[in-house]
């Protein structure tokens, strides 16, 4: 097991990181019933800071809410903890992994009176689709899977058991030799990346599948539609078609792993002409939200006391 950082707090204090375990009998390992989050810190000229920690917090929250895990921590103690773990790591930049799951007790899926746990791990973590991929943009395929329907296993929160489609389509993905995959709805609409928003670009205004399209509705999503919108962009939410993909202008990712990350081609046929002025605009707001050029919103930047 690589061992990332030091320390993991788990129900409540920290423990060391080879110290965080749990028994092969935990309901989470054979069911899937845990709920999570993915969280960016940044190093930012006021030092490190965690990016819109509440906004996670409270997804976190509703995603448990769903599947009945009673979370045994309020928001702001998992808020604090989010801080608390990333200082005990020294971490200046990098990802926070919060993590609520059913642990051992009786072995009935049904059963509700399993202990609930929560964890967070915080430690360093790069580009997620390579700096390259940043820079120059990824090579995707629309997959042959569909995305979660509406009204099975709900798309809209973040579930360790939704992870199963996205493997599903990431591992198709780099075994025909892309980068990512994105997924149709089951009503072959565009839902998104296996593990990141989908956005396009068409004769300059943003387009961007809606929460009804089996989207995890991102945070990074939600920032970068506040900011597209500051910068004077047409930002549309709303169903759009696979060929909506192949006559894009431009296209890119967002996703707390991904950031904003330019689509270079899909299925084998370049996006555009490969200019991405738009893409490039954003991904520049973006960023600058750490180096203080653009500006953060209240609550945006949260952050890391010194060790
Ligand atoms: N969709 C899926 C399926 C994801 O896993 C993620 C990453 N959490 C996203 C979208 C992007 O969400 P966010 O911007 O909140 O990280």
């Amino acid at each position: 097991m690589t061992k990332r950082a030091d320390w993991i707090w788990m129900d409540g204090a920290l423990k060391r990181w080879e110290d965080a375990t749990v028994h092969v009998m935990s309901h989470a390992l054979h069911y899937g019933s845990s709920v999570f989050e993915g969280i960016r810190v940044y190093d930012t000229p006021n030092g490190p800071a965690v990016f819109r920690l509440m906004d996670h917090v409270k997804r976190l929250f509703n995603s448990a809410k769903v599947y009945r895990i009673g979370i045994e921590h309020t928001p702001q103690a998992v808020f604090d903890a989010c801080v608390e773990t990333s200082r005990a790591n020294g971490l200046k930049a990098g990802y926070i992994r919060p993590l609520a799951f059913r642990g051992a007790g009786p072995i009935g899926v049904s059963a509700m009176d399993t202990p609930i746990h929560t964890i967070i791990a915080a430690f360093p973590w790069g580009a997620y689709l390579g700096e390259d991929g940043l820079k120059n943009g990824v090579d995707v395929c629309v997959s042959s899977w569909r995305r979660l329907a509406p009204g099975t296993v709900p798309p809209g929160i973040k579930a360790g058991g939704n992870y199963l489609s996205s493997m599903l389509i990431t591992y198709e993905a780099k075994e025909r030799g892309f980068h990512e995959g994105i997924g149709l709805g089951t009503d072959g609409l565009l839902s998104e990346g296996a593990g990141e928003n989908l956005f396009l670009v068409q004769d300059g205004a943003i387009y961007t599948p809606p929460f009804s399209a089996s989207i995890l509705k991102g945070i990074t999503r939600a920032t970068i539609i506040t900011l597209a919108r500051r910068m004077g962009y047409t930002v549309i939410e709303q169903t759009l078609p696979r060929e909506a993909l192949y006559s894009a202008d431009e296209a890119f990712f967002t996703g707390t792993a991904v950031e904003v990350t330019p689509i270079r081609s899909v299925d084998g046929m370049a996006v555009g002409n490969g200019d991405r002025p738009v893409t490039r605009a954003l991904q520049d707001a973006f960023f600058g939200l750490f180096t203080g050029k653009t500006e953060a919103e209240d609550g945006w930047l949260t952050p890391v006391p010194a060790q």
